[in-house]
């Protein structure tokens, strides 16, 4: 770099803008949030700090259905070219940076002079802080245009299905055929993005959406990170094609829809117990709870459940193993001659383990004394005897 300068070597390295790309991009923004608005579903969400039960859009399901329906009748009409994604991908991961960092901007500043919900807002102290992790928690159009929900999940969800199918498309075009690794890596991810559409009234009770604030991190994570990082495995099959052995292709399969079926066993567990208040069987017995009571910004006090039987009483943030199992069985179709497409899984790890750390900070000073007798109760917090 020092010998070329620094423009020269952006100039040469760095992905290229291009209109086609930017258009492709808005039009596909657009389109997801017309059917955003247009689309009928509803859920309530979960209690925000402040003490406000907020109703989301739901129609992810319908969203996602016709999109990829579109997008196939446009494909198999010869309409449009299956490879367009991959083609247009350099000027694709601009048009992401550019909305990722103004939408960033947006809400930092939207937060600032037009907050949906001010007493739901929190400042750090930090400018910076404030600008990656977000101040408000539900910026909103109205009073159900969530831009959070929005963005977490459309425009970068739903065309991941599409992303892979294309990147599986140029494999095809370049070598004359799809390799078992490439078939395999686009079940996995197609089964985890539509698990999340099926499930979207239990995912607007996750993390991202019932506890994180709406900065840079969830702005340019869902329109940059997701299409580039979670897509990876096939972006790099596209161009080093991998024939897994019969044997280790069925390994892998194994693994993966192991992990797929704890992930979502463990999160039916506790979408379940709180659902029905308590009254629900887990693996087969009366579900073992404790009631644990939180004061909301408002001064009035509720009440909450914590699962103690079932994979909830095996460890704290058991549905993170089930995840880990399938991003490492998503990653291992790649096989082991480069790391690059391993990054997802490293990603993963620490993404999670993270979380797990910065949830039960959170929980502490939310639920205090009853969430240490609820640790003493279930001792690990991810895998038994380890952690
Ligand atoms: P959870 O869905 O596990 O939600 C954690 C919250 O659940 C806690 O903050 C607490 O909220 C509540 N809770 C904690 N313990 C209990 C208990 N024993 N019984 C009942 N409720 C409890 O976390 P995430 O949102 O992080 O993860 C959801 C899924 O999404 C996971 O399977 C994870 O692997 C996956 N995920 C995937 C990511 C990806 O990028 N692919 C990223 C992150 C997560 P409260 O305040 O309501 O008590």
């Amino acid at each position: 770099m020092q010998a070329q300068g620094f423009s020269a070597f952006v100039r040469l390295y760095a992905p290229a803008p291009s209109l086609q790309a930017n258009a492709l991009y808005a039009t596909w923004i657009l389109f997801q949030a017309f059917l955003y608005t247009v689309l009928p579903g509803r859920s309530k969400g979960q209690m925000t700090p402040a003490g406000h039960l907020l109703e989301y859009r739901t129609n992810g399901l319908l969203a996602y259905e016709i999109s990829v329906a579109l997008f196939l009748l446009c494909v198999f009409s010869g309409f449009l070219d299956p490879t367009i994604i991959a083609r247009h991908w350099e000027g694709l991961i601009v048009a992401y940076n550019i909305w990722g960092y103004a939408l960033s901007c947006i809400a930092y500043i939207k937060a600032h002079y037009a907050p949906s919900h001010a007493d739901d807002r929190h400042f750090s102290g930090s400018a910076l802080y404030d600008f990656l992790m977000g101040i408000e928690f539900n910026p909103r159009f109205g009073t159900d245009w969530d831009w959070k929900l929005f963005h977490n999940e459309r425009p970068g969800i739903i065309a991941w299905t599409l992303i892979n199918f294309s990147f599986a498309a140029v494999q095809y075009k370049k070598f004359g055929t799809v390799t078992n690794s490439m078939i395999i890596v686009n079940i996995f991810h197609l089964m985890y993005v539509v698990d999340l559409f099926i499930n979207e009234a239990w995912y607007v009770k996750t993390i991202d959406i019932a506890h994180d604030h709406f900065g840079f991190y969830l702005a340019w994570g869902s329109a940059v990170w997701l299409p580039t990082m979670y897509t990876l495995q096939t972006q790099y099959l596209a161009r080093n094609p991998v024939q897994l052995h019969p044997a280790v292709a069925a390994a892998i399969l194994c693994v993966g829809l192991g992990g797929y079926w704890l992930f979502r066993s463990v999160n039916d567990q506790k979408y379940r117990v709180r659902r029905t208040n308590g009254d629900c069987k887990i693996w087969g017995k009366p579900a073992k709870y404790m009631r644990a009571s939180y004061v909301t910004g408002d001064g009035k006090t509720h009440e909450s459940i914590l699962l103690m039987s079932g994979w909830w009483g095996v460890s704290r943030h058991f549905n993170y193993v089930g995840d880990l199992m399938l991003s490492y069985a998503m990653c291992a179709v790649c096989g082991t001659r480069d790391l690059i497409p391993w990054t997802y899984a490293f990603f993963m790890t620490a993404i999670l383990v993270h979380r797990c750390l910065r949830d039960e900070k959170r929980l502490e000073t939310k639920y205090g004394e009853q969430w240490t007798k609820y640790c003493a109760q279930v001792r690990w917090r991810l895998i038994p005897g380890i952690w």
